[in-house]
């Protein structure tokens, strides 16, 4: 049987044959010999039956520092020593069969690679790379060897009344696996308050629009990993309400007996606090508190603070249904009447920016984090959460990520702001930060390391030439399936067949 899903190649003019990968014939000839095909090489000799992006620079810019060097694919046609090819045509086509690039290749009369029958004549063309933009696939000193493609579509050559054969685009080979690599992103553009503008567009159905657009840009960067972000959807919300009491929070000290006090639902609560309770005790207490009520509690068990003394923990209410109910301080009373013990409403309010957390609580985010975290969060640790908000607190923050680890954060999720957003079709701010979550990776290279500022995950570059920060190495790459993969401990990628590929009959001539 044929399978469909793979890559088809086929001699048109007389007789049609097929095929596998391999080169090994899948079915029989049916008349005259196979004496004409056409197949793709990387310009190391290894014959390919899955393209993908390159990463690297583009040969003629590769500057001395990097090492790594992707020399890009070559089309090889073999007829038989009668006649003669000259060029190929050359379709580049994104997942939807929309086309991207089209070009002529001349082709030169050359060694045969390995793998082609015996006794023909071999015509080879140049070296392609195929780049994930129009940044890289029209910069002067590489358009004749840059072809734009996607990830997940294919590209499909013919050579006049010659042989035809297509390729998908996926993930590159050295990573293992067939087709391409997808994660699911759900994404929120929020309001600066209930009634008050979206954070980046006029209106609702712009606003969705720019998100659309910046996580396609993301996707775009990423397909040099083999990776598509599809996103599940994409939604304007209201900043929630408060939805949690933060026990602990700051300094996560003990209590030294005291009062706390709060309302849920209109109701006042009250629960007293013994003298060295800690934040977990404290919040047990609230918890039977709010269950006494009728409601039912739930916590969230932060990492602690580098600077605390104990985790704070985040109680919240629920009803019957699972819905949280919302929670508030009672009239001008203090939450916490305890000297030590900190108790705060997990509240959020976007119109003096979001706090953003620093390197003291950067592993469980501020209280306001949580708080538009927690409520945007679907409970499935295989998506990851966009939210796009107007602004951080503080002029130099405009993205920042939070990566779910055994024993650290609880969410997979990334905020941008309006700037960070506007800046991810062209200095990849969305991509970077997608690239923390992926990568794990809470640091940057050049914290430690040399400074590269085209690698998508420096700190600080910001270009939007084919110089920027825009590129993944394949350490990258591999880094990204051991961390994100389907076997790892969070798995955020999920590997795709790609869907079928041409048929000869579709792409003849
Ligand atoms: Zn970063």
């Amino acid at each position: 049987m044929v399978d469909r899903r793979r890559p088809l190649q086929a001699a048109l003019g007389g007789a049609l044959a097929l095929l596998s990968p391999s080169g090994a014939l899948a079915l029989p000839p049916a008349r005259a010999p196979v004496e004409a095909g056409v197949g793709v090489w990387s310009a190391s000799g290894a014959r390919l039956d899955q393209l993908s992006l390159a990463r690297g620079w583009p040969l003629e810019l590769v500057p001395s520092f990097v090492t790594e060097r992707e020399p890009g694919v070559r089309w090889v046609v073999w007829t038989s020593p009668s006649r003669s090819v000259t060029s190929l045509r050359v379709r580049s086509l994104g997942p939807h069969g929309e086309p991207l690039a089209e070009r002529a290749l001349p082709l030169r009369p050359g060694a045969c690679p390995e793998g082609v029958p015996a006794r023909v004549a071999c015509w080879r063309s140049s070296v392609q790379r195929l780049v994930m933009d129009e940044v890289d696939a029209q910069h002067p000193a590489a358009q004749g060897s840059s072809l734009l493609a996607e990830v997940g579509g294919q590209v499909v050559v013919s050579a006049g009344a010659g042989p035809v054969g297509s390729w998908r685009v996926g993930a590159p080979r050295e990573l293992g696996g067939r087709g391409f690599l997808a994660a699911r992103l759900r994404v929120a553009v929020v309001r600066i308050s209930e009634q008050g503008s979206p954070a980046v567009g006029e209106e609702a159905t712009d606003a969705v629009q720019r998100a659309r657009a910046a996580v396609r840009a993301a996707s775009l960067v990423w397909g040099q990993c083999g990776v598509t972000l599809e996103v599940e959807q994409v939604e304007v919300v209201a900043p929630p309400p408060p939805r949690f009491l933060t026990v602990g929070c700051g300094a996560g000290l003990p209590a030294r007996g005291g009062r706390v006090r709060w309302r849920l639902g209109g109701r006042p609560l009250e629960v007293r606090v013994e003298p060295g309770d800690s934040p977990e005790r404290a919040a047990r207490r609230i918890g039977r508190a709010i269950e006494r009520s009728g409601a039912r509690a739930r916590y969230a068990w932060n990492v602690r603070a580098e600077s605390a003394a104990l985790p704070s923990v985040d109680v919240s209410a629920v009803d019957s249904r699972g819905r949280t109910l919302e929670l508030a301080a009672d009239g001008a009373a203090p939450l916490s009447q305890d000297a030590a013990l900190c108790v705060q409403l997990g509240s959020v309010d976007l119109t003096d920016g979001l706090s953003h957390f620093s390197n003291d609580d950067a592993a469980l985010g501020t209280v306001e984090e949580r708080a538009l975290l927690s409520a945007f969060d679907d409970g499935d640790p295989s998506t990851i959460e966009v939210l796009v908000v107007p602004s951080f607190a503080g002029a130099s923050r405009i993205g920042e990520s939070f990566l779910a680890r055994e024993g650290a954060g609880r969410f997979n999720a990334v905020i941008v702001d309006r700037i960070g957003l506007r800046a991810s079709v062209r200095s990849y701010t969305l991509a970077h930060e997608l690239g923390h979550v992926l990568l794990n990776l809470p640091r940057h290279p050049d914290d430690y390391g040399v400074d590269t500022t085209s690698q998508l995950m420096d700190a600080d570059a910001a270009d939007a030439s084919i110089f920027g920060p825009r590129r993944l190495t394949l350490a990258d790459c591999r880094r990204a399936l051991t961390e994100s993969g389907p076997d790892a401990f969070v798995p955020l990628l999920r590997w795709v067949e790609a869907p079928p590929s041409l048929t000869a009959a579709a792409v003849a001539p």
